[in-house]
């Protein structure tokens, strides 16, 4: 049985494509086969060749068109490259744009899709994949009975592959575009501060119960020394107060810091979908009752008011 793995040279080599590869890692070691990366828009370079480390063989489509990413552009890249290797599982990561391109890639492909695995394996030649279903509070197995089986997968919670000891040769392949389906008017370029909140090892989150936008500013104080990155529920995106980029959840951004501080949020079942994977989580909430408590290591039950600065206060005063 054999493994696509797609992978956006943008990103660079980081902890979600080694998570990505290392579930084809897992897949090859029951089903044999071989591990194909496809790198779609970066030239052979540092990330190519980690890549190259950890599977069988390497395709690099870099032409100038897909330097910048565009879906349609891209899937088409991936359809000229995917059909004739005729892989019978393709694997994504969680990125932006693996999401974007997963159910559309299995449809170009005659395939099947599925979002949001924590596992993929084969039964008995059948592919299965396992994702959180009832808003996390259940485990369930699919089947996708389609070839191939496009699959993009929680890269960042999977144990991460590892180098195989040899390098997969790497291959550049040109791919036929033809007109771009889609014609760019305006680009707007959301300022990145810090690292990207997927990234973050530490992050301070606020939701709706700190009434408005101002009580973030005494979240940053917090998040500037413990070095942590800010995210938010989102009701508090919803509500303007902050980005919609720092809505962490099922439909916003996915995390597994080391430490996820969760201020005035409740700890609904869409936002434990983004960060449940958090290896700390401590929470301070006015109601002892909020659903967060159950799922934290550490809890203050305390209006944020008189926990955030002293926590800010003590905590500098020990990085002194
Ligand atoms: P609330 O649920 O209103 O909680 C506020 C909390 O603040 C309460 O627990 C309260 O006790 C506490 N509080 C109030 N005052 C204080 C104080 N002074 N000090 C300390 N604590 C205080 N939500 C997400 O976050 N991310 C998602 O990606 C997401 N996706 C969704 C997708 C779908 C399809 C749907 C239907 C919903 C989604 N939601 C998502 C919304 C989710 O259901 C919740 O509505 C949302 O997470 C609630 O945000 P919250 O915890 O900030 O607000």
């Amino acid at each position: 049985m054999s493994i696509a793995i797609v992978l956006f040279g943008e990103y660079g080599f980081d902890r979600a494509v080694a998570g990505v590869i290392g579930c084809g890692q897992a897949l090859k070691a029951t089903t044999g086969g071989e591990i194909v990366a496809v790198v779609i828009g970066a030239p052979a370079g540092e990330m190519t060749s980690e890549v190259a480390g950890r599977v069988d063989r390497v395709i690099v489509a870099s032409q100038p068109e897909l330097g910048e990413y565009q879906p349609e552009t891209a899937i088409d890249a991936m359809k000229q490259i995917l059909a004739p290797l005729g892989a019978s599982i393709v694997l994504l990561g969680n990125d932006t744009y693996s999401q974007e391109v997963t159910p559309r890639l299995a449809s170009r492909l005659g395939g099947s899709s599925l979002a949001d695995a924590v596992e993929v394996k084969s039964v008995n030649g059948a592919v299965h994949a396992i994702r959180s279903a009832y808003g996390g509070k259940a485990m369930a197995t699919y089947e996708l009975k389609r070839s191939p089986a496009v699959v993009w997968v929680r890269a960042r919670a999977l144990a991460p592959a590892e180098p195989t000891g040899a390098v997969a040769t790497m291959e550049e392949t040109s791919v036929n575009l033809g007109e771009a389906a889609l014609r760019i008017v305006e680009r707007r370029a959301e300022v990145q501060e810090g690292v990207r909140l997927e990234d973050a090892q530490i992050i301070v989150s606020g939701g709706r119960g700190l009434g408005g936008p101002e009580p973030f500013e005494m979240l940053k104080e917090l998040a500037q020394v413990l070095g942590a990155e800010q995210g938010a529920s989102r009701a508090a995106c919803d509500a303007g107060w902050v980005p919609p980029s720092w809505q962490v959840g099922q439909t916003g951004k996915k995390v597994a810091p080391e430490l996820y501080l969760a201020i005035a949020i409740s700890g609904a079942s869409q936002h434990l979908l983004g960060m449940g994977d958090s290896k700390v989580i401590a929470a301070v909430n006015t109601d002892g009752d909020a659903p967060i408590f159950k799922h934290c290591s550490f809890g203050i039950v305390e209006d944020y008011k008189n926990v955030v600065p002293l926590l800010t206060e003590k905590l500098a005063e020990m990085r002194k």
